[in-house]
């Protein structure tokens, strides 16, 4: 029997398990894939390493900034870009109007003084009108919501915004409608990539003692008699559940779980990734470390550069690129994965960031967990859910067991609620 059970060898179900030795408790982790990490995984071809999507690490809170400071990292300012039929404009847009034509700024300008007053509980498309004014709304903002969660900005609430899109003042709209010497506004100061191994190097500090089974994907929990099953038929009795497993299916897991929550369980979606990774054999692609793609006739929405996060990630005198391409079951892709390299490949010709003679290896693969998207109402129908499973004595964690919108140190401190566990005794 193991004292503390933990599906998911993600960081937040590697955090659980570190935290529950840490209080002095045997902890196992189930982890369905041959390797450890989720999406803090990387994959290898052909002497290029791409992570699964850009990942970067930054962090305001104690226990992660711990295990930052003992991983050897490389310190990037967050300076991304905005690709927009052919122009390039520094992020966030809203203050960097700079490279616009004069008629689209001052039209862009009038409608941000002229934006409506806040609404009681507006919906993410109006609250974009209520930021940024309707033309900047219209043009950046709610074209790239299309792109990236893949329904229209007003099916979406805006519980899960946060500090993540800078709301400008008229002054620095202005300023940065005339010049493009503007301050950086990115919501971080700084971001950092391990120097070596990628971004799961991060995890290094923690792995080494604990008791990790990968190839063990949890096919149903019976609370009642206190054991998970896989499906290779390992059977594991358990005194305390954790459960990093994407909470749609965690619930639907549970034997017994009544209709309605395995209806609420239903009715949660989240955006898929369709990842593009090209290994180059030139040493430079493009000049940015990552940027944003609004055209809606190109398909990804977000590029970064895998060579510039570290050179450990290429072969000497190589560069890379890897383009994220969002869908859902609202939105498929569009094409099959083939077809998605090639398109992938003219659009970065296209964007002048590489000639076809460049690409020495490429690279398709699908994450079918991306970002969690946020309904108007989805809340309501988590909270259902996530009580099930606190009734059944199953802790969730991290950024698909909790169903929310966590970063890595986010997920990381959730993993960290183990110790709520042995507290309750
Ligand atoms: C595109 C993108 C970019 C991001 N960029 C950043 C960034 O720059 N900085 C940052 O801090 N964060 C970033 N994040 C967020 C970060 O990736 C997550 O917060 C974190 O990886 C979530 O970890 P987790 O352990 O909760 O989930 P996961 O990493 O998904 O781990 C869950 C694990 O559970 C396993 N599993 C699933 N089902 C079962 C089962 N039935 N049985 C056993 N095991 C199972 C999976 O294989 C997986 O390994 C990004 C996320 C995305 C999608």
């Amino acid at each position: 029997m193991a004292e503390v059970l933990v599906l998911g060898g993600g960081v937040a179900g590697i955090s659980a398990a570190w935290h529950a030795r840490q209080a002095g408790r045997e902890a196992v982790i189930f982890e369905a894939k041959e390797r450890y990490g989720g999406l803090l995984d990387h994959f290898h071809r052909s002497g290029f390493r791409f992570d699964n999507a850009v990942h970067f690490a930054f962090s305001k809170n104690e226990p992660y900034s711990a295990l930052l400071a003992k991983a050897d990292l490389i310190t990037h300012r967050p300076e991304p870009y905005n690709y927009e039929q052919g122009r390039w404009l520094k992020h966030p847009v809203q203050n960097n109007l700079y490279p616009l034509p004069v008629e689209e700024k001052v039209e862009a300008i009038r409608s941000f003084i002229e934006r409506p007053e806040r609404g009681e509980d507006p919906d993410y498309r109006r609250w974009l009108y209520e930021q940024f004014g309707e033309v900047i709304a219209e043009r950046y903002p709610v074209r790239y919501t299309e792109k990236y969660w893949t329904v229209p900005a007003e099916r979406l609430s805006t519980v899960w915004i946060g500090n993540r899109l800078y709301r400008p003042s008229l002054e620095e709209v202005l300023f940065g409608a005339m010049t493009d010497r503007t301050p950086l506004t990115y919501y971080l100061p700084e971001l950092f990539y391990p120097r070596r191994g990628g971004f799961r190097a991060i995890l290094d500090p923690l792995i080494d003692d604990l008791d990790l089974r990968t190839g063990k994907e949890a096919v149903l929990i019976d609370p009642a008699r206190g054991f998970v099953e896989c499906r290779d038929g390992t059977r594991e009795y358990y005194e305390h559940l954790v459960s990093s497993v994407p909470l749609p299916e965690a619930a639907v897991m549970v034997e017994g779980a009544p209709g309605k929550v395995k209806e609420a369980a239903g009715s949660l979606w989240a955006t898929s990734i369709a990842l593009v990774s090209l290994g180059l054999k030139v040493p430079r692609a493009g000049d940015h470390l990552w940027f944003y793609i609004y055209d809606s006739d190109m398909l990804p929405a977000r590029v970064h550069a895998p060579y510039r996060k570290s050179p450990d990630n290429v072969p000497e005198g190589c560069s890379s690129l890897q383009f994220e391409t969002y869908f859902s079951r609202h939105r498929p892709l569009p094409l099959s994965e083939e077809a998605l390299i090639e398109h992938v490949v003219g659009a970065a010709e296209k964007m002048g960031l590489l000639t076809v003679a460049d690409v020495a290896v490429s690279d398709c693969r699908i994450l079918p967990y991306g970002n969690v998207v946020f309904e108007k109402g989805m809340t309501a129908k988590r909270r259902l859910v996530l009580d099930f499973l606190k009734e059944q004595g199953i802790l969730p964690v991290g950024r698909f067991g909790e169903w929310d919108y966590l970063w890595t140190d986010q997920s990381f401190l959730s993993g960290k609620k183990v110790e709520n566990l042995f507290r309750m005794l």
